[in-house]
């Protein structure tokens, strides 16, 4: 009796298993069990959004950075200076002149810092670093250059911020095989003004009239046949609450850099800053005359705002000064572009 009992309950328990056995989902475990998140973290330093925020305030301290003016040439010494201090191997100072909208020469200074010049597979990131020259989106003195601290030297801070990194022993450059290059233009923001320029329905016209550093650049190479694996273009990162769809060029020409940004925004908990919509706002930035002149694909991390349908409300005008500046943002942005550059290998 009792053998018969033990039977009857290992026959019971053999058809408990085969049964279990046969609705798993796999040959683990027949528990359903919760997939743990899967995670696209490397190891990558902490985004100090008060030092970025720093920056911004050095930058704009020195006066609105019009190219020619003395405003302008104390910033970029700093700015060179500065990269020097961060350990690039070489800082490239490109100097030339180009023509603005209104055929008035203007004198350029692009400044490119790489951190292992030699490598051939490389990184550029990207931002503009002067501010524009009037406030033609303002009511009042439009005449008079703005400070341009969202335009301009919040995209150069959190760069900034990430160069200071580029000697620690978790960097990407520090395996030799990969280059860094932080490219700061010049004279990004002297185009013709009148609107929409930067918005739908451009002039195809005027649209050259902008970013015309990365048009020099183009032609004249800091380094003859220069490429890159890919871009990262940062324009008003810093704005109150700031947003970022998918900008719709770069979904374009360069939609797995694009991809390769919004997975890491999500891995680090800022989905709710790069939206998962495309949207296009943008007539032209740097990223496309790089792209066009070079074919590297660029992306560009740019603010939109819900409000307006298109940039930030203070874009070319006088409020885009210091108080506008939101370390939240800067920190979503540099925390995301950290995790990008350092999961490069
Ligand atoms: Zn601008």
């Amino acid at each position: 009796m009792r053998n018969r009992i033990i039977a009857v309950v290992l026959v019971a328990l053999l058809l408990a298993l085969l049964l279990l056995k046969s609705c798993a989902p796999d040959n683990h475990s027949s528990v359903p069990v919760v997939e743990p998140a899967k995670t696209l973290l490397v190891p990558a330093p902490p985004f100090n959004a008060d030092s970025a925020y720093a920056f911004v305030a050095k930058q704009v301290s020195f006066g609105p950075r019009v190219p020619g003016s003395p405003e302008h040439k104390a910033c970029a010494d700093w700015m060179v200076e500065t990269l020097n201090r961060f350990g690039a191997d070489t800082v490239y100072e490109q100097k030339g002149n180009v023509i603005a909208f209104n055929g008035q020469p203007v004198p350029l200074r692009n400044i490119i810092a790489s951190w292992n010049p030699q490598a051939t597979d490389r990184l550029l990131l990207m931002a503009h670093y002067d501010s524009r020259p009037f406030a033609d989106h303002d009511d009042e003195r439009q005449n008079q250059p703005i400070d341009g601290a969202n335009d301009g030297a919040s995209g150069v801070a959190v760069w900034l911020e990430l160069a200071r990194h580029l000697g620690d022993s978790t960097s990407p450059t520090k395996a030799g095989n990969i280059g860094v290059d932080i490219f700061l233009t010049d004279v990004e923001d002297m185009g013709q003004p009148s609107e929409g320029v930067m918005g739908a329905g451009n002039d195809p016209k005027s649209i050259k009239t902008w970013c015309l550093g990365s048009q020099y650049w183009v032609k004249n190479p800091h380094v003859p046949n220069y490429t890159a694996r890919f871009g990262i273009l940062l324009d008003m990162v810093g704005s109150v609450d700031a947003k970022f769809p998918r900008e719709a060029l770069s979904m374009k020409f360069a939609p797995q850099v694009v991809n390769k940004i919004w997975k890491a925004a999500a891995a680090t908990g800022n989905g709710d800053r790069f939206l998962s919509e495309t949207r296009g706002y943008v007539g032209i930035d740097d990223h496309v005359v790089v792209h066009e002149g070079t074919g590297i694909p660029v992306a560009d991390i740019i603010a939109w705002d819900a409000a307006t349908g298109a940039f930030p409300k203070t874009w070319h005008t006088h409020e885009d000064n210091l108080s506008g500046i939101d370390k939240e943002s800067l920190q979503a942005v540099g925390t995301t572009v950290m995790q990008v550059v350092w999961a490069e290998k």
